[in-house]
Formats: structure tokens, C-alpha cells, sequence
């Protein structure tokens, strides 16, 4: 194992206790949230890896920064140093705050979008591709194949297919696509990311046809890293200088806050056109709030303002990319199966390799991200089947190739000691993978369903068959435990 000669560039100010639990509380706990992660009780979670959405550590100086927020409802100063940020480091001409990226989602879908539209991408996200079908476009993948293959090594597999673009735009007509949506470190695909060669060459062929790029730029600067160690020709070029390239390549985005902008809240639309911009800035007053804060506190503002400076430091993306891959080499000395190459954001880890005893029916993602929990007390994200949901004309279950479960790393917050125990706690399970159970639907939501689904067991009354699991009835931890303050 190659010895980690670094370490992270700051230093721990205060720190919040997490509570212990014991594997039968654990299986309670997992039966009561339906045997979906996203319901249980944080409180219930020792080691949350459930997302690096909102889940960061914000630093003392944008602490500091909260304590100056203007919050009139009008023309806060926040707003006007968040401008002044985002122009800088991301480049575009107009800044629209939301509340979060799904706003900004909403607000950019209605403006282009007419039903009946095509919307190709770089892999779906989930609420990205639900704002499309809601503004009555069709969202269709035009992902390389690597993608969509976890073993294939390629250096850039969240690169756009330009043969599948090209085919797409020939066969529907370049007026039926208002926009390619391209998206920096492909989440569902495991956080891989885009080079600056392709989506160069994705905007050329765009404007040949007259087409808009959006960038989704919510990991537009963990994808800049990667640009910069891997691709020939950008490891002298600064962080700044690669992302301001990659925005040039594009008309505008939609980005959420909540993820490479070190802060718990926060979205943005950009636009450079000036008479799109007027238009998303009528609709924001209608969905998000005034202009100038678009569903945020002056203070949330000026901490996305901070965040954004601090989030192109070469050493802290070294630092936040570097914990990543620590923890997928250990996990990969162990022998458990994950998405290679390691991504930014976190460790996927190929559930239907995991769980050969599974089929597909019985969602190994779904009941190995149970598992994992109740072995552990780590929380995980289901990313496959579940998340995929159907698809709005036939009704059918989508089924991607990728049957994943994510391990995300919440920047700033974790130690290597966390990390240690995670990879110890999985590989101890991936040696006896026939304990886990597989998994049905109980209740299935319409919408985005993988939030607020319920499941049950295929046989039996626990997902993960535990040797210390007494079966007797435990006290469920009460729910709303008074916060003691001691
Ligand atoms: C999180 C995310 C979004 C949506 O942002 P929210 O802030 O959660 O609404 C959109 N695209 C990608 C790639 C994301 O990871």
C-alpha cells in the first residue's frame, strides 16, 4: 500500500460527538426506516456516509463569515461578494441564488424545455433528469460506454459519447434539443470526470448546430483536480485557471452549493445570455425568492462566498480527493469490488459483485447498503435500480448496468481513523456476503422514489443474518431523545 505523504491542510477547532450502537439496535433501527438508509435517524448512525450533500465542515473564517450577513431583503452585501466570487472562479456573467442545485434545476428546465424536447447528458442524475420530464422533455444518455462498465480503468469516463450526440442530434433534429446537459465528475457513474479535450469538443459540435451546453457544476472543481492530474498538457495550469476553461465551454449552469462549496445550504443558477438571465430572474421571485437571495439568508451567501475560495485550494482538494482514495485502496487490498478508476466523491462499491447469491430482483444495492448499516452503523446510498425509478411513458423499471452502492466522504469531517474502520467493517462482510438478505418493495413513492421507498426482506425479518444478533426485542432508541446539554 502506497504510504500517504500528506496530510489534511487544517486543524480541528471543535468537534461533535457520534453515538455507538449495537447491532441489534442497529437491526431495529433498519426495520423501522423500511430498510432504506435515507429513513433512518441520524442519531441511529455512527460513521455517515450517506452523501457530501450539505455534509461538510465549514472553516472558521466562513463561521466568521455567517456572523456578517446582511439580511435585508433587498441587495444584501452577500449577495454582491457571492457575485463577485462566482464571476471569478466559475466565470459566467449572471448569478441566480437558489435555495438549493434542484432549484436551479427547476428554474433552467422550464426556461428551455418545451415538451416533447430531447435533453442529452453525460448519465442521468436523479433530480436533474426529474426537472427535465417535468418541463416535458426526454432525457437520453449519451455517456461513453466506459461509463457504464466498473471495471474499465479509463482515466475520463464521464466523457460525452460525441458519436452517440451526433447520432442523437441527426435523428431527432438540432431544434428539438434546447441544451446538452453535461455534468463535471459523473455522479451516478461513480464521480467520474469529464476532460477538458472532450467538452471542448462537445461545445464545438453544440454550436455547429446552434445548441446550449449547461454545465452541472456542482463537482466542477473536483472535476478541474482531475483535469490537472490526469489530463496531458494541465498539471502546471492552476486550479482557477482549469475551471475557468472548463465554464467557458458552456452557456451556463446549474450548480449545488452543497457540495464542492464547502456549505450545509446553498444553489446558484448562471447564465450568460442577458435576456435568459431577466427570464430566470422572473421566475426565481416566483419559486425561490427576491433576485438577490433566491431562497437564502444573507449569511448562507457569504458562507458559499468563503466556501468557493477556499474549495479551489490545490492542498484541499489533494487533502479531499486523496481521503477518497485512501479509503478504495483499503478497500481494494480487501478484495471488495468498487468502481475503478476511484472517484471524487466517494467509493461505489459493485453490489451485484458483492452479492453474487442475489438477482437483480432482489436489489443487492438496496439490501448491501442495509447490511452495511447493521453491521456496522455506517450509513450508505443505494445507487442502482431503486434510484434508477421508471420510466414515465411505458412505467417500467429503468435498469442501468450499475448496481452500486455509494460510500461518500463528506468533506472535511472524517478522519483517516474513520476511514479505517469503514474499510475493516465491509471487508469483514464481503467475506461472508450470504448473510445479506435480499430485499422487495413495500411501499413505492411516484416521485424520486429511492428517498421515501419501504422494503421488506425477500425471507425472513432482517436484512443481514448476524451471529450476535439475539433476536430478542430490544428498546428501540427513543426518537426523540432530549438533546442534553450537560
Ligand atoms: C446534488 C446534485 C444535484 C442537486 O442538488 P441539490 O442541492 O441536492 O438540490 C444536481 N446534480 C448533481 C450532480 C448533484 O450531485
Amino acid at each position: 500500500m502506497k504510504v500517504r505523504s500528506w496530510a489534511e491542510p487544517f486543524k480541528i477547532k471543535m468537534v461533535e460527538s457520534l453515538r455507538m450502537t449495537t447491532p441489534d439496535e442497529r437491526e431495529l433501527a433498519i426495520a423501522a426506516a423500511g430498510f432504506n438508509t435515507f429513513l433512518l435517524r441520524s442519531a441511529d448512525v455512527y460513521i455517515d456516509l450517506l452523501t457530501d450533500s450539505g455534509t461538510s465542515a465549514m472553516s472558521d473564517r466562513q463561521w466568521a463569515g455567517m456572523m456578517m450577513g446582511d439580511e435585508a431583503y433587498a441587495g444584501s452585501a452577500n449577495y454582491y461578494n457571492l457575485e463577485r466570487v462566482v464571476h471569478r472562479v466559475y466565470g459566467y456573467k449572471h448569478l441566480i441564488p437558489t435555495h438549493q442545485g434542484r432549484g436551479a434545476e427547476h428554474i433552467l428546465s422550464r426556461l428551455l424545455i418545451k415538451p416533447g424536447d430531447v435533453v442529452p447528458g453525460n448519465m442521468y442524475f436523479t433530480t436533474t433528469r426529474a426537472h427535465q420530464e417535468l418541463a416535458g422533455g426526454r432525457f437520453v444518455d449519451v455517456i461513453v460506454d466506459a461509463a457504464h462498465d466498473p471495471r474499465d480503468e479509463s482515466p475520463f469516463k464521464g466523457n460525452i459519447d460525441l458519436v452517440k450526440l451526433q447520432q442523437l442530434i441527426a435523428q431527432v433534429g438540432a431544434s428539438k434539443i434546447p441544451y446538452v446537459c453535461v455534468q463535471c465528475c459523473v455522479n451516478m457513474a461513480g464521480g467520474q470526470p469529464i476532460s477538458m479535450q472532450n467538452i471542448a469538443a462537445t461545445h464545438a459540435l453544440c454550436h455547429r448546430h446552434g445548441i446550449k451546453v449547461m454545465l452541472d457544476a456542482t463537482r466542477a472543481v473536483e472535476n478541474a483536480y482531475f483535469i490537472k492530474v490526469r489530463e496531458p498538457g494541465f498539471s502546471h495550469r492552476s486550479i482557477e485557471e482549469i475551471l475557468l476553461e472548463l465554464c467557458s465551454y458552456s452557456d451556463g449552469c446549474t450548480n449545488s452549493a452543497k457540495k464542492d462549496c464547502l456549505v450545509n445550504m446553498g444553489g446558484f443558477l448562471c447564465l450568460n445570455d442577458d435576456a435568459l438571465a431577466e427570464e430566470a430572474r422572473n421566475m426565481v421571485v416566483l419559486f425561490e425568492g427576491l433576485h438577490t437571495y433566491g431562497g437564502l439568508a444573507g449569511r448562507d451567501m457569504e458562507a458559499i462566498a468563503i466556501g468557493i475560495t477556499e474549495s479551489v485550494q490545490f492542498e484541499h482538494l489533494r487533502a479531499r480527493v486523496g481521503q477518497v482514495e485512501y479509503l478504495g485502496r483499503l478497500l481494494e487490498a480487501g478484495g471488495v469490488p468498487i468502481v475503478k478508476p476511484i472517484g471524487g466523491h466517494g467509493i461505489f462499491i459493485d453490489a451485484a459483485r458483492f452479492l453474487p447469491h442475489l438477482t437483480r430482483e432482489q436489489l443487492p444495492a438496496q439490501a448491501l447498503a442495509a447490511a452495511i448499516y447493521v453491521e456496522s452503523g455506517v450509513r450508505t446510498m443505494e445507487r442502482g435500480l431503486v434510484s434508477a425509478g421508471r420510466d414515465p411513458d411505458t412505467g417500467l423499471n429503468h435498469t442501468p448496468k450499475l448496481e452500486l452502492v455509494r460510500l461518500t466522504i463528506p468533506r472535511r469531517v472524517y478522519t483517516q481513523a474513520h476511514m479505517d474502520v469503514t474499510a475493516e467493517s465491509l471487508i469483514a462482510l464481503h467475506d461472508e456476503p450470504e448473510r445479506v438478505v435480499g430485499l422487495r418493495f413495500e411501499h413505492e413513492p411516484k416521485c424520486l422514489r429511492f428517498f421515501q421507498a419501504t422494503f421488506a426482506p425477500v425471507e425472513g425479518s432482517v436484512v443481514l443474518k448476524h451471529p450476535d444478533f439475539s433476536g430478542k426485542s430490544v428498546q428501540p432508541i427513543a426518537p426523540d431523545q432530549p438533546c442534553t446539554l450537560l
